[in-house]
């Protein structure tokens, strides 16, 4: 683990920037990168995209207008502590504070690493309880923090208390461990989540690159997959990690190849010190035009944008569809940018 500024600069020569960060600053988020991480980033690169999700550059003391550290009010949302309801049909329960990598870009800050561990069971059960009474909710996101710092243990009296209240329950595990420390994703860690069989499983991965899916991590998450719980991975936007068309389309292939759904592709959140690694719109709109002409329909995973001030979800699509040009005839713009028209049946009389 490599949580201080010596241990880092035994691995890498930091940049002015990276060493002008002030790592003993408690207000951001601390160094933390796993043994695994730092043995995937090239040293002789500092612009490794490896090494920009997770060595902190100076940049993160910055703070912008309007910009702080709960983007989606997720304090506004919470029902009961920890469990945030903000869609009627899924709500995401903080299983635990505690990542096992720190990413530059977190966008649940206010929480990350904030020393609480995890939920307790009087959280949990209240938690459980509010699910219970709330039968719109089919879904529930167990995030965080990584639910997968968890002991298998802790998190087996986790599942247990939803599952019993609601045996039809969804869970989405969602977890950046597979890329962070996949040696963590055990058989019996999967043997115990599977004996919970009344409802599906999902595991929804964050790969940024396509060089974080090594041979471990692909057979960490094919435990999940063979024991036929699915995968999806949410990808975040990110300046010099992964901004360019060939990047996303490596990667998006590289998930498919190995099993993983791309779901989402993320515009970075508006969180207090991450505006050097975010992307502006025009461009991310640019690549998704990109990938769309690329990739299959299965590769592609879908541009959002989490609004501020709770807004929500909401895609970040082109246009395809120009206008209807006179009654029932519709004119469309192609992928290749040649127009098209589609006509909707005639009225019958
Ligand atoms: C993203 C998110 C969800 C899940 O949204 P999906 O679009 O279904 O993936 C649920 N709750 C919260 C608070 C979220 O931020
Ligand atoms: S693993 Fe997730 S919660 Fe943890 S630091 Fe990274 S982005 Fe934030």
């Amino acid at each position: 683990m490599i949580d201080t500024k010596e241990k880092l600069k035994a691995h890498l020569t930091l940049t002015a920037s990276e060493e002008a960060f002030d790592y003993q600053d408690t207000t951001t988020l601390a160094l933390k990168i796993p043994e695994h991480f730092m043995s995937l980033i090239d040293p002789d690169d500092p612009a490794d995209p490896l090494r920009v999700q997770v060595v902190p550059q100076v940049d993160e003391h910055t703070s912008e207008q309007g910009v702080g550290l709960d983007p989606q009010a997720e304090v506004d949302y919470t029902k009961t502590e920890r469990l945030i309801h903000r869609y009627p049909s899924r709500a995401a329960f903080l299983t635990t504070d505690v990542c096992a990598i720190h990413c530059r870009h977190c966008f649940r800050r206010r929480f990350t690493a904030s020393d609480q561990g995890p939920a307790s069971s009087q959280q949990i059960e209240r938690a459980a309880q509010y699910v219970a009474e709330h039968r719109e909710i089919t879904e529930l996101l167990f995030t965080g923090g990584d639910v997968l710092t968890i002991s298998d243990h802790r998190l087996e009296a986790m599942i247990r208390a939803f599952r019993e209240k609601r045996p039809d329950l969804v869970i989405r595990i969602c977890t950046r461990i597979p890329a962070a420390d996949p040696k963590r994703i055990t058989a019996a860690l999967v043997a115990m989540i599977r004996r919970f069989d009344t409802a599906p499983f999902y595991l929804m991965t964050q790969f940024n690159h396509s060089r974080e899916l090594t041979g471990e991590a692909v057979e960490a998450v094919a435990r999940f997959v063979d024991g036929g719980i699915p995968a999806m991975n949410q990808t975040v936007l990110l300046k010099g990690v992964n901004d360019d068309v060939e990047t996303l389309v490596n990667l998006c292939n590289s998930l498919v190849f190995n099993r993983i759904k791309p779901y989402y592709l993320f515009q970075g959140d508006l969180v207090e010190g991450t505006a050097h690694l975010r992307v502006p719109i025009k461009r991310g709109l640019e690549l998704e035009a990109a990938l769309r002409q690329r990739l299959s329909g299965l590769a592609m995973p879908t541009y959002a944008v989490d609004l501020p001030q709770g807004g929500g979800k909401v895609p970040l699509i082109n246009q395809y569809l120009s206008s209807e040009v006179e009654e029932g005839v519709w004119e469309f713009k192609t992928c290749d940018g040649e127009t098209r028209r589609y006509l909707d049946p005639p009225t019958r009389r």
